[in-house]
């Protein structure tokens, strides 16, 4: 009886009342998703304006109903309302964040700045393959003043601009703990690379490189995810020029990759994407379709992918009971090479310009450069001139190379062109929650003796239980400390990486180090 009448209370309350406001706009943004990846997969060449509009139309509806009254009064009405679930009260949460984000800009400047993106990629583009700098820096100069601006709207009581954009991809990471962060893993890993390059250890990598079929690699590809853990039946795999995952629902995770000359280019990146859309299958059915039904951050997104790519995907042990496979498949390349050096080769340390080929032990390092100029440009006024050069010292004075032109410099990712700042970050914070994870799993679990049984999903259960079936029902450091006991530790990502890459190149000293 009880129980009825709370029921029948609930079918009138504000939260029950707003539910059919927000599964509309789940509904919207799910179509836009859902061109979004038409728009790099399938569509045809000259769809593009056209397709730009029905998405303009559907983007609008969502800020429309997200912004008005009626959203606006149910969530002011759910503030007096109590008794919530854990779900309910994340759910809401969510909302009043979204609609406190959408309507503090002015729709008008809102509408002003997505043509501003919509052409700025364009601009990127051709400057990109013009190596021209000079073309896209006053793009990229209104692109930086409209984001200090929208954040300067969004910005709560004395939050600095930056904080504000870093808030947007990874909660509880300000400036203040990312600064601390980076400056642990310039003074370890800068001398630590050092150390590996000056060694001179030669790891001989040829072999990946040449005569590996398409069709082999497409094969290849789908067996390795499915081995991984992603379920075909609730998702699909196709090919685009820039490797990424796609989730409408956790019965849709949509991943691509690409097929090059190099043959553990799609090998690792479908390993990562398949770790991302892992995450999304695994998101409970109770919350998919929610707002709270995807990932926590991008940070923990990035330590799903990075897990399975490098923690497992890198791993001697892994490749154990499937190397042989990959020797019949490409018997003229890897026929005479054995699985210790096809490991150390896909391994190898190479400091190099593009952060999106770096190997494990320098990545971080080119977030590093991009944070530093990130903080200078909002927080210290520098000009946008001065980023090439600044750059350029960057990178030789951290990786020891230097760009000789801006498509291998400063113009390399589409990041600051889509108006994406404070994005970055996230990509380091993940490999070092990963590492985090994995060294407290690795207390109980014997991942050698797992991987070497061919049995990844053992592990892939852990991360569900601990993380994949929270969605966004709690932020990434909760997640960590709930898992781990502790709260973010980043020394446990540069000890695994010096016990890791001291092991390869015969470093004294790293072996034995425990975080
Ligand atoms: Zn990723």
């Amino acid at each position: 009886m009880k129980q009825e009448q709370k029921e029948n209370s609930r079918k009138n309350s504000a939260y029950e009342q707003l539910q059919p406001y927000l599964e509309r706009a789940m509904a919207l943004q799910t179509a836009n998703i859902l061109f979004e990846w038409d728009n790099e997969t399938l569509a045809p060449r000259q769809a593009g304006a056209c397709t730009a509009r029905v998405q303009g139309a559907l983007a609008a509806a969502y800020q429309e109903l997200m912004t008005g009254e009626e959203v606006r009064g149910l969530l002011e009405k759910c503030e007096k309302e109590s008794g919530f679930t854990e779900k309910e009260l994340a759910i809401i949460r969510e909302a009043k964040e979204e609609q406190r984000e959408l309507s503090c800009i002015p729709p008008e400047e809102y509408r002003a700045f997505q043509e501003l993106v919509a052409e700025s990629t364009r601009i990127w583009t051709q400057a990109r393959k013009d190596q021209d700098f000079e073309a896209f820096a006053p793009t990229l100069e209104k692109i930086i003043d409209y984001q200090k601006r929208f954040a300067g709207y969004q910005a709560r009581e004395g939050q600095r601009l930056y904080d504000v954009m870093l808030d947007h991809y990874e909660k509880g990471f300000s400036m203040e703990k990312l600064d601390e962060f980076f400056a642990l893993l310039k003074a370890e890993l800068v001398p630590f690379l050092h150390q590996v390059t000056d060694k001179g250890t030669e790891i001989r990598d040829d072999f990946l490189e040449g005569d590996y079929p398409q069709e082999k690699q497409r094969r290849l590809a789908e067996e390795l995810a499915e081995y991984v853990g992603f379920d075909f039946e609730k998702g699909v795999l196709a090919e685009s020029a820039h490797p990424f995952t796609t989730n409408l629902h956790n019965r849709d995770v949509r991943i691509t990759t690409h097929y090059k000359d190099r043959m553990d280019s799609s090998l690792f990146s479908v390993i990562h994407e398949a770790g991302h859309a892992v995450y999304e299958q695994g998101v409970a059915d109770e919350l998919t379709q929610t707002l709270v039904g995807q990932g926590a951050s991008m940070g923990m997104h990035e330590s799903q992918s990075r897990f399975f790519e490098n923690i497992i995907g890198r791993d001697e042990a892994f490749w154990e009971p499937i190397y042989p496979k990959l020797q019949r498949m490409f018997p003229e390349k890897l026929g005479k090479i054995s699985r210790e050096d096809f490991v150390r080769a896909v391994n190898k340390v190479q400091p190099g310009l593009i952060r999106t080929e770096a190997d494990e032990l320098t990545y971080s390092l080119h977030v590093l450069v991009r944070y530093e100029l990130e903080k200078m440009l909002i927080e210290e006024n520098l000009s946008v001139k001065e980023l090439p050069k600044l750059w350029a010292d960057k990178y030789e004075e951290y990786l020891g190379v230097r760009p000789r032109n801006a498509a291998e410099g400063v113009l390399q990712d589409i990041h600051w062109a889509q108006g994406s700042f404070g994005y970055f970050p996230s990509y380091a914070l993940g490999s070092a929650f990963a590492a985090q994870m994995a060294a407290f799993m690795k207390q109980s679990l014997d991942f050698g003796e797992l991987l070497r049984k061919g049995e990844p999903g053992v592990i892939r259960e852990v991360l569900r239980r601990h993380i994949h079936q929270y969605g966004k029902l709690r932020d990434s450091r909760r997640l960590l400390k709930d898992m781990t006991g502790e709260d973010f530790k980043p020394q446990y990502y540069v000890d695994y990486l010096k016990e890791k890459y001291g092991k390869l190149y015969h470093i004294e000293g790293c072996e034995q180090r425990n975080a």
